[in-house]
């Protein structure tokens, strides 16, 4: 068994059939890719638009994340294809997905991105952006998109304590949109949140996917 078929197995044992396991093959090659589509792996993540439609165009039948941030002149060439956006940070970029989605008659389903580490640099809407956007009213007009529910990414950190509170403080908010937004709209369920330093903690804290790239593949190359 290869090295990443072998990784993929581990990583299987280790979580629960529910929560959804997305491979993230930024910077690795479509053989790479291949090889953990031969042992069973459909899902995986890009962070670069380009990246992402060259490996489309290499494996087709592979289920495409997006998990990078979106400049909205880039939409374009994921529209056809992507099978989620899981990094949705404005309202503009939302009806940018919206527009070109409905181009190809799709409907593209996102998550929206909130910002719960102490890094700065990390991207994501705060809690009070999250509900100005769900509150404002362009969004009922947008037939084309499906929010299917949060991403975050945590603090990097040995501090467990620190990143199971980002974890928890995910959740809570997703319970909290769920109620206020989303009670009657079965489509809003994915916590996508833990990778691979900390994604034991966030499947204790209620993720539904997980992001997964050097268990899998390896350390990347800066
Ligand atoms: C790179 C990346 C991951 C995976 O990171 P690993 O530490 O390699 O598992 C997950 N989510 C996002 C948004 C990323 O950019």
């Amino acid at each position: 068994m290869s090295e990443i078929a072998q990784n993929l197995k581990k990583i299987r044992e280790e979580i629960p059939q529910h929560v959804k396991l997305i491979a993230v093959s930024k910077t690795k090659s479509v053989e790479d890719i291949r090889e953990a589509m031969q042992a069973g792996q459909l899902a995986f993540g890009e962070n670069k638009a380009q990246e992402l439609t060259t490996k489309h165009e290499a494996l087709p039948d592979a289920e495409w994340h997006y998990i990078g941030h979106l400049q909205t002149n880039k939409v374009k060439y994921m529209a056809p294809f992507v099978a989620m956006i899981q990094s949705v940070d404005s309202l503009r970029l939302l009806e940018e997905i919206n527009k070109h989605a409905q181009k190809y008659s799709r409907v593209i389903d996102c998550l929206l991105q909130i910002h719960i580490a102490l890094e700065e640099t990390k991207s994501g809407l705060s809690d009070v952006e999250v509900v100005q956007l769900l509150e404002h009213p362009q969004l009922q007009d947008m037939k084309n998109i499906r929010i299917c529910g949060l991403m975050g990414m945590a603090t990097y950190t040995d501090d467990t304590n620190q990143i199971h509170k980002e974890f928890r403080g995910l959740m809570d908010l997703f319970q909290k949109i769920k109620h206020n937004y989303f009670s009657h709209n079965d489509a809003f369920k994915e916590i996508s949140m833990g990778m691979s330093s900390d994604y034991h903690i966030a499947i204790e804290e209620g993720s539904t996917m997980v992001r997964i790239g050097s268990s899998i593949f390896g350390e990347r190359n800066k």
